[in-house]
């Protein structure tokens, strides 16, 4: 039996999945690639070593970083993903029929043709979707040089490491702002609220210098082990979030099919523990 080992957290813990079919094993020129098949879990990609993605989980995580900032926003139509080379996060975006265009903005073209091979199951048909963009290029350059003007951005980053580490600075969430139209709303992931402890309060505080209204809303995604993992919601142009009222008449139009998100959960995922309260009140 083979074995993925998967170093966290500073090598201080380890996560251990077998390799029970070995898909693909490389280099590209940004990053390393590994391709497996888990019993439990379906297809996995990894990314330096890092789990990305899987089969089985994906779901949770996609329609979280996803659903969240779209049913926040009153008409969602333009939509611009930076990251997300496995096509889940296009995938839940593409699943409604207000939107007119998203753009999907992945450094590393080869993650992406693995996905369209390999993980049909996360991107089903999004990268054949007329409405998708798909743009290979640095996400921070993207968003600092284009005139065009977003809804919603999705920021389906890597940890702060490699290729990713760009993806967390102020100059890059300024210019996400600068992307935004009048009214517009940003989600990002920002790490296990337990392990990554820095990593959450370090975007809140960040983001609090440049969007007016910022949230930090949880969930927990089995394969980022460590419990309750973090996403920050930021917004422009708007005074409030959303009431569940409102969420619900939204969710009920759009008529898309989840199996994670609810109005309920939507808002349920905003009440923090008193440890991540703390932790971004500093
Ligand atoms: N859900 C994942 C997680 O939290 O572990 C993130 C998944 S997604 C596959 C991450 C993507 O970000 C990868 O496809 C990677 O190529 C891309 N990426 C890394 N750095 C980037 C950059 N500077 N600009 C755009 N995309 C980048």
């Amino acid at each position: 039996m083979k074995w993925f080992k998967e170093d966290l957290y500073g090598a201080t813990i380890t996560q251990w999945l077998a390799i029970d079919k070995l898909i693909y094993k490389g280099k590209s020129k940004y990053q390393k690639i590994l391709l497996f098949e888990n019993k439990s879990l379906g297809r996995v990609l990894a990314l330096d070593g890092i789990v990305q993605t899987t089969e089985k989980d994906e779901f949770i995580y996609h329609e979280m970083i996803v659903h969240v900032p779209m049913m926040s926003h009153p008409n969602p139509r333009r939509v611009l993903i930076v990251g997300g080379g496995d096509g889940g996060a296009a995938e839940e975006v593409l699943k409604y029929g207000s939107v007119e265009r998203v753009v999907m903005v992945d450094i590393d073209g080869e993650v992406v043709e693995l996905a369209k091979k390999y993980l049909r199951k996360i991107c089903k048909r999004a990268f054949e979707d007329k409405r998708l963009e798909l743009i290979i290029d640095d996400g921070v350059k993207y968003v600092a040089n284009t005139d065009e003007k977003f809804d919603v951005v999705i920021v389906d980053s890597p940890d702060p490491i490699g290729p990713g580490k760009v993806l967390f600075t102020k100059r890059f969430y300024q210019s996400i702002y600068r992307v935004l139209d009048k009214v517009g709303v940003m989600s990002r992931q920002a790490g296990s609220t337990f392990f990554q402890g820095n990593e959450l309060p370090q975007a809140v505080r960040l983001l609090r210098q440049v969007f007016p209204l910022n949230d930090v809303y949880l969930t927990a995604v089995p394969t980022y082990i460590g419990g309750l993992f973090s996403f920050v919601l930021s917004g422009k142009g708007l005074k409030a979030w959303p009431s569940l009222k409102v969420l619900e008449k939204r969710f009920a139009q759009a008529g898309i099919k989840t199996d994670y998100y609810t109005p309920e959960v939507h808002k349920a995922s905003f009440v923090l523990p008193v440890y991540v309260a703390r932790a971004i009140a500093k």
